[in-house]
């Protein structure tokens, strides 16, 4: 991988962010499961892990620069008050100004980052999904109300616990299968969670059902 085509390369970055996708859904995973939410992809990561289901995402280039207003008119027309700012990596960016304006409209801001880089911007809630291929950064940690660790290899349960080390008390655990794994690693997983009653298990809900 080059990061040179990967990384943001406008000087403008807090007014403009790089978008891949944004869409009205239903969030499929994690602690807030079920609820309908806005969801901002963007464009740009340079963790590469090798499961990556949006691949798409890595070269920031690939996609449009959009005005922070513009995505959060957009977002306005929906009527759930949940925006969820994913990517790619989106701490790769300033996301202060968008978190402000989508306060400003009524939002709640969630966030889903894999905790490489520092969090810019206004959170109501901090998912951080930690990846072995660049580890997250203590001070994300920190900050993380719910820690979510994809499954990929039964060495994941370890570098599971050493991620829940660095978060705080009330910090949601959740173990996640990671999709095309399901079924092998699930037997595993169910007895580490019953075992482990701290951890609760965490499904691609969205995938099962077949929405975006
Ligand atoms: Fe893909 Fe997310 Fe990993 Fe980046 S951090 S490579 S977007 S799974």
């Amino acid at each position: 991988m080059n990061p040179s085509i990967i990384k943001p390369s406008s000087a403008n970055v807090t007014l403009r962010l790089p978008v891949m996708e944004a869409f009205y859904t239903i969030q499929g995973e994690g602690h807030h499961t079920g609820k309908a939410a806005y969801f901002i992809r963007l464009g740009g990561c340079d963790v590469g892990c090798v499961w990556c289901d949006v691949k798409d995402s890595w070269d920031a280039t690939a996609h449009p620069m959009v005005d922070v207003e513009s995505i959060v008119n957009t977002a306005a027309e929906f009527p759930s008050q949940i925006a969820v700012i994913t990517g790619g990596e989106p701490c790769m960016y300033d996301l202060g100004l968008l978190t402000a304006s989508l306060r400003e409209k009524g939002f709640k801001t969630h966030l889903e980052t894999s905790g490489a880089y520092p969090v810019q911007g206004d959170f109501d809630w901090v998912c951080v999904s930690p990846k072995k291929f660049k580890s997250p950064l203590e001070e994300v940690l920190k900050l993380a109300d719910e820690l979510k660790v994809v499954i990929f290899h039964p060495s994941d349960f370890e570098w599971a616990e050493s991620n829940a080390k660095g978060v705080g008390k009330e910090c949601k655990l959740l173990l996640q299968p990671e999709f095309d794994k399901s079924s092998k690693m699930m037997s595993s997983l169910v007895d580490y969670v019953k075992a482990h009653p701290q951890w609760s298990i965490s499904l691609q809900t969205h995938k099962i059902i077949g929405i975006p």
